[in-house]
């Protein structure tokens, strides 16, 4: 028994199986809109029964003969146009909708109150390694420091440098390795690797202690940089990633790595009507570089991994709520400190279990649907509330007969049920309308 459980994860356990629960249990949820809707519901039907009393009263005793059939018919029409089960289904068809939508795009919106929060988000962070920019960065320039033991060229430092990154899986390590092997040079050999988190890696090579990182970790170790400062300033003003290379304690050299910028999607979130957040373990200059190129204004540089679920959380002390799209196991304690986390399919397990929307999709762009999704599906949800609230307060003043002294209208129970299930199909009616929904196509 034991070696069949084991082998396979089956039924219910597999993938696919949670994430159907994850949509069914979704749609079970509710929008905190709800919670409103309810405590009206609450005092709207024992406020109807009274107000059919006391129609059933007025009209038996003020009323025209025969008195007892005006006042039952008077009574009973009451009842049955203010009854709210088009309110009952007003949010509940939308939501349903809404998430079976996100789902068909690869979208788990894994709650009606993420849904409710993601239609009004006011600050998205996110990454700008692999988010902001396409994640694979290359080698651009290799700047000897021309006072360091005369000699050292430009590529024995790449080959210093890729040879520290070998043991290292940042991208920017990525970057060293395979640019210094496009270029046909061979690492030499290293021991005693270390890597230094937000920071840079070391290692022993050839004898040397070689430190390769940004401009805070050469400051932390007392390294002078010299004139590779202004080098690197130069770089980063371009949108390029400087790093320091020092050999036993002494700076020698910057290698400098650049990424592509992937802007459409800043773009559509800012038409959104959201302001975009860069954070990055990358130096301000950088950054910034970077975020004027796709129109981010504002940048949260330096930051350390170990930080980011902070500094959402400073945003939202400003008073905002605020997504945060992350992709790695240390994006889980920001994603789930942000009002709605989006998980990029691409992550882990962690990021998506800490996340309310994880996407399958695996791009930013399916962040702009999810937001263009719960903005629809809570426009649907309004609408729906409106028609259904409308109905029962125009109905009820027509039932109790507050026409018939003007008019001599008074509705029939045959028409007030008529009324009151057209009011049904019409909520039924725009939830569906919703379901139409498609995805604007963006030009890449
Ligand atoms: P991000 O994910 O935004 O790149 P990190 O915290 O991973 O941020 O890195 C922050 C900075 O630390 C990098 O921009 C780089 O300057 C330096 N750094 C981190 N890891 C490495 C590495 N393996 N090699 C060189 N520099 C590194
Ligand atoms: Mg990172």
């Amino acid at each position: 028994m034991r070696s069949i459980s084991r082998k396979n994860k089956v039924g219910k356990d597999t993938a696919l199986a949670n994430i159907i629960r994850m949509v069914q249990d979704a749609q079970g949820s509710k929008v905190p809109i709800q919670r409103v809707v309810d405590v009206v519901s609450g005092y709207f039907t024992p406020a109807v029964m009274i107000l059919a009393v006391i129609g059933f009263v007025v009209w038996y005793v003020f009323g025209p003969e025969p008195a007892l059939t005006y006042a039952l018919i008077v009574g009973v029409t009451t009842l049955i146009i203010a009854c709210p089960c088009a309110l009952g289904m007003a949010t509940p068809m939308s939501l349903t909708t809404g998430i079976g939508l996100g789902a068909q795009n690869g979208i788990l919106i894994r709650s009606g109150d993420a849904l409710q929060m993601a239609a009004r988000l006011q600050y998205i962070v996110m990454d700008k390694t692999g988010m902001i920019t396409r994640g694979k960065p290359e080698v651009t320039d290799v700047i000897a420091e021309a006072g360091f033991e005369a000699g050292i060229n430009e590529d024995e430092l790449l080959r210093l440098a890729a040879a520290v990154e070998r043991s290292s899986e940042h991208p920017l390590a990525s970057a060293i390795v395979e640019g210094t092997k496009a270029r046909g040079l061979a690492l030499p050999e290293t021991a005693s690797f270390q890597a230094i988190p937000g920071h840079g890696v070391e290692a022993d090579v050839a004898g040397r202690r070689v430190l390769l990182g940004n401009a805070k970790l050469m400051a932390d170790r007392g390294i002078a940089l010299g004139r590779l400062e202004a080098e690197a300033r130069r770089l980063a003003d371009d949108g390029k990633t400087p790093m320091y290379l020092a050999i036993d304690g002494t700076a020698a050299g910057i290698v400098a790595a650049a990424d592509t910028v992937k802007a459409d999607s800043i773009a559509a979130l800012k038409r959104l009507g959201l302001e975009v957040v860069m954070i990055t373990g990358d130096n301000r200059r950088t950054a910034e570089a970077i975020g004027r190129q796709v129109g981010i204004d504002r940048v949260l540089a330096d930051v350390l991994p170990q930080d980011k679920a902070h500094n959402v959380q400073s945003l939202q002390l400003e008073g905002r709520s605020v997504g945060m799209v992350g992709d790695g196991i240390n994006d889980a304690p920001a994603l789930a400190q942000s009002d709605v986390g989006f998980a990029i399919g691409t992550g882990t397990d962690v990021a998506i279990a800490a996340s309310d929307v994880p996407l399958i999709s695996g791009s930013l762009r399916g962040v702009v649907t999810a937001i263009e999704i719960s903005k629809a599906t809570m426009g649907n949800v309004y609408q729906n509330l409106f028609g259904a609230f409308v109905y029962n307060s125009l109905g009820i003043p027509v039932a109790l007969g507050l026409l018939y002294p003007f008019t001599g209208l008074l509705l029939s129970p045959l028409l007030a049920a008529l009324a009151m299930s057209f009011s049904s199909v019409t909520v039924i009616t725009n939830a569906n309308r919703l379901r139409r929904w498609k995805a604007k196509e963006v030009a890449p």
